[in-house]
C-alpha cells in the first residue's frame, strides 16, 4: 500500500484523463491520492474529484503564489471544507519569497487563515515553502502546539529541515530527490526520523529521473518511494508501510 501524499488531478493532463491516470496508479499497488487544491476553483475541482472516485482524498487552500486579495474570498474555503468529510486538509498554503508573484502581506495573511481554518476544523496544514526559511519557522513556531504541519516537496537546507522537525512538522519528498543535483537531499532524508517522513509526486509537476520532461502521475510515487528506502537502507514494502502509518496518523487521527 503506497501513497501519493500531493498531486493536482485537476490540472491538465490529469484532469482530462482522470480515469487512466487513477487506474494506473491503483495498477501500480498505489492505494489512496490526496489531491490539493490551490485556488479557489481548483479547490472546487477537488471536491468534485473526491466525490467520484473513492480512493482519492482532497486538500483545499490558496498557493502563495496567487493570493492576492484573498482577504475578499478565503473564507470559500470553509464552505468547501464543511461539504466533504473527504477534505482532509487545508493547503497548499505557504510563502513564497522567490517567486514574489503575490505580495508579501498578503502571502503572510493567507497562510495564517489557513492556519485559522485548520485550528477550528481539526485538520492539518500543507506547506509550500520557498525562499523564506525564517518567516515560514516563525508563522509555524506560533501554531505549532496546536496544528498539525506538512512540508511538502521539501528541498531546503539540512538546518531547515532540522528546525521544522523541532517543530513537529511531517517532511514530504517528491521526484526532485532523483535528480542529480539535488544529491544533498539525501543526507536530509537520513535525517528525518521513520515517523514524519512522507513521499508526493506533485504531479503533474516535476516527473522523476527517468520520466524528466513528462508530465509526472502519481503512478510515479512509486519511484519517489524507491529511492528513500535506498537511502534509508530499507525496503520498499517497509518504506510503504512507514510512510502509510504515517499518512493515516496525520490525516485521520485527531491528535490536537
Ligand atoms: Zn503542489
Amino acid at each position: 500500500m503506497i501513497i501519493d501524499s500531493h498531486c493536482h488531478l485537476d490540472y491538465e493532463p490529469l484532469l482530462n484523463n482522470i480515469d487512466k491516470v487513477i487506474l494506473n496508479a491503483k495498477n501500480n499497488n498505489i492505494s489512496k491520492l490526496l489531491t490539493i487544491g490551490t485556488s479557489i476553483e481548483s479547490s472546487k475541482k477537488v471536491l468534485e474529484i473526491v466525490n467520484k472516485f473513492e480512493n482519492v482524498y482532497g486538500a483545499i487552500g490558496i498557493h502563495p503564489n496567487s493570493c492576492s486579495n484573498s482577504k475578499f474570498y478565503i473564507d470559500e474555503l470553509l464552505l468547501i471544507k464543511k461539504s466533504s468529510k473527504k477534505i482532509i486538509a487545508f493547503g497548499e498554503t505557504g510563502l513564497d519569497f522567490f517567486y514574489n508573484k503575490s505580495k508579501k502581506e498578503d502571502q503572510i495573511y493567507s497562510f495564517e487563515k489557513h492556519i485559522d481554518f485548520s485550528l477550528n476544523e481539526r485538520s492539518p496544514v500543507i506547506v509550500h515553502t520557498r525562499d523564506a526559511d525564517d518567516a515560514t519557522l516563525d508563522i509555524i513556531k506560533k501554531n505549532s502546539a496546536k496544528v498539525n504541519f506538512l512540508i511538502h516537496c521539501f528541498t531546503g537546507s539540512i538546518e531547515f529541515a532540522k528546525n521544522l522537525l523541532d517543530l513537529n512538522c511531517t517532511l514530504s519528498f517528491s521526484g526532485i530527490i532523483t535528480f542529480k543535483k539535488a544529491e544533498y537531499l539525501n543526507e536530509v532524508i537520513k535525517l528525518i526520523p521513520n515517523d514524519k517522513i512522507l513521499v508526493e509526486t506533485d504531479s503533474p509537476y516535476l516527473s522523476p529521473v527517468p520520466y524528466r520532461g513528462k508530465p509526472n502521475e502519481p503512478a510515479n510515487v512509486k519511484i519517489v518511494l524507491q529511492h528513500v528506502a535506498k537511502i534509508k537502507n530499507t525496503s520498499l514494502e517497509e518504506m510503504a508501510k512507514i510512510t502509510s502509518t504515517n499518512f493515516s496518523n496525520l490525516f485521520f487521527n485527531e491528535k490536537k
